[in-house]
C-alpha cells in the first residue's frame, strides 16, 4: 500500500544527508565535546560548527545559543528561567491562548508554584494575536511576554516585529516559540527584536531530543538544568554531539532550500484544498488565508468527526492529525480552534495535513482519488448530517 505522511508538523522524517553526518559522531568521533584530548577536541569542533549554521541562519551569533533536548525544554528553559531570575522585578507574564502545551504548561507551573498571575491574549477568527489586548495587559510587574512565530495546528503567522515593538517599548523580554517556523519561514532575531527563540530539529527534518534556546546577551534568565559547566553555565549536561551535528545540516539544507521548498509546498497545498473543493462541500480552511505557513492546511470537514477520519484515512495510508500529536485522543475540541471560535460542530471534523518537502503531486492525487470517498461515506453515516 502507498504511505503517504503528511504529519510533518507532528515530526519530519530524518534527511539523508542529516543521517550521513551523524553517524560518523556515534562510532569514530565518540568523544565527549568537554575531553581536552584529540577525541574530545573533534567532537566540540563539530558542536561549535553546528552551532555557528544555527545562529547564521537565525542573524545571531553563535555564543547565544544553547542546546537543549528539543522544543519542550527550550521554552520551560525561557518561561521559568526567566521567571526564577526576575521575581524581584514582578510576576505577571502574558502569553495567549494559542501557543503550544510547552508554553502553556509552565506558566500554569509558575502560576501555581511561584505566584506568578498570567494573562492568555484571545486571537482573532484567523487565530491572530489581538495587538491592543496585549499592548493593554502590560503592567508595571509584567517581565515576560511569550508568544508562538507559526501556530502548529492552523499555521497562522503571527506579527512578531509588532509585538517585540510594544515589548520594548515598555522594557518586557519577548520570548518566542519558533519550533514550527524554522526552516519554513525566515527568522531573524535581531531584525524582529527576539529576546528569547525556541528551536527543535524534529520539525524540520533533523533527529528528535535536540532543540536549542537563542538568549540575546544580556537577557537575566535561571539555569533550568544544574550540573556540569557546560553551554557557558547555561545548560548542564553532556552534549548530545551526534544530535547537534544532525540539527546543524538539517539547518543548513532548510534555509538553503527555503525559497525552493516553500514554492513547491504552496503548489501542494493549494492543489490538494482545491481538489477537495471541487469534490466537497462544506469544507472550510482554518487559519490564516494567507499569512501562513505554507506547508499546513488545517481543514474542518462538517458532520464527521476527525477521529474516525484520521482512522479511515490511516486504512489508505494516509497519515494526518487532528490538532497537535500531543493532546490528540482527548477528543476535547482543539484550544487552538475553540480561541480562534470555530464552533464545536464544525472544529470536531477538523484534520491538520501537513506537507514536507519530500511530499509530491503524485501523493496529493492519491489523496484526492482516496479522501472524498470516505468523507461521502462517514457523512452518509453521520446523525449529524
Ligand atoms: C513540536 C513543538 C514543540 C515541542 O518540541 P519538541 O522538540 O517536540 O519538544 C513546541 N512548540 C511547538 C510550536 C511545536 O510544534
Amino acid at each position: 500500500m502507498k504511505q503517504i505522511y503528511l504529519d510533518h508538523n507532528a515530526t519530519a522524517p530524518v534527511r539523508k544527508e542529516v543521517m550521513d553526518v551523524m553517524m560518523p559522531y556515534f562510532t569514530d568521533e565518540y568523544g565527549n565535546a568537554s575531553s581536552v584530548h584529540s577525541k574530545g577536541q573533534a567532537a566540540y569542533k563539530a558542536v561549535e560548527s553546528s552551532r555557528e549554521i544555527i545562529a547564521n541562519a537565525i542573524g545571531t551569533e553563535s555564543v547565544d545559543i544553547v542546546f537543549t533536548s528539543g522544543g519542550t525544554e527550550a521554552d520551560n528553559f525561557a518561561i521559568k528561567g526567566v521567571a526564577l531570575a526576575n521575581l524581584q522585578k514582578g510576576r505577571h507574564i502574558i502569553t495567549t491562548e494559542i501557543e503550544h502545551l510547552a508554553v502553556l504548561e509552565p506558566c500554569r507551573f509558575i502560576e501555581e508554584e511561584l505566584g506568578f498571575e498570567v494573562t492568555r491574549i484571545g486571537v482573532d477568527k484567523y487565530g491572530v494575536v489581538d495587538l491592543n489586548k496585549l499592548e493593554g495587559s502590560i503592567r508595571k510587574d509584567t517581565i515576560l511576554i511569550s508568544v508562538m512565530f507559526a501556530n502548529n495546528e492552523v499555521g497562522t503567522i503571527q506579527p512578531i516585529k509588532e509585538i517585540a515593538k510594544i515589548a520594548k517599548k515598555n522594557g518586557i523580554y519577548l520570548h518566542v516559540d519558533a519550533v514550527q517556523a524554522l526552516g519554513k519561514e525566515l527568522i531573524n532575531v535581531d531584525e524582529l527584536g527576539i529576546d528569547l527563540c525556541s528551536f527543535s530539529a524534529h520539525k524540520l527534518h533533523g533527529p528528535k531530543g535536540i532543540g536549542a534556546l537563542f538568549i540575546r546577551k544580556g537577557v537575566k534568565i535561571t539555569p533550568f538544568q544544574n550540573g556540569g559547566h557546560h553551554e557557558r553555565k547555561r545548560r548542564a549536561g553532556t552534549l548530545n554531539v551526534p544530535g547537534i551535528v544532525g540539527f546543524g545540516k538539517a539547518v543548513e539544507i532548510a534555509t538553503l532550500d527555503l525559497q525552493k521548498t516553500d514554492k513547491h509546498l504552496k503548489k501542494l497545498t493549494k492543489r490538494f484544498f482545491n481538489g477537495l473543493q471541487k469534490e466537497l462541500k462544506e469544507l472550510y480552511l482554518n487559519g490564516h488565508p494567507e499569512n501562513r505557513l505554507s506547508n499546513t492546511l488545517n481543514i474542518s470537514f462538517r458532520y464527521i468527526e476527525g477521529e474516525s477520519l484520521i482512522l479511515n484515512f490511516d486504512l489508505k495510508g494516509i497519515y494526518a492529525s487532528t490538532g497537535s500529536a500531543c493532546t490528540s485522543g482527548s477528543l476535547e475540541p482543539s484550544h487552538v480552534l475553540t480561541a480562534m471560535k470555530v464552533p464545536p460542530d464544525i472544529s470536531q471534523g477538523s484534520i491538520r495535513f501537513s506537507f514536507g518537502y519530500e511530499n509530491t503531486e503524485k501523493d496529493v492525487d492519491y489523496c484526492l482519488a482516496e479522501i472524498p470517498p470516505i468523507v461521502k461515506r462517514l457523512r452518509e453515516m453521520s446523525p449529524l448530517c
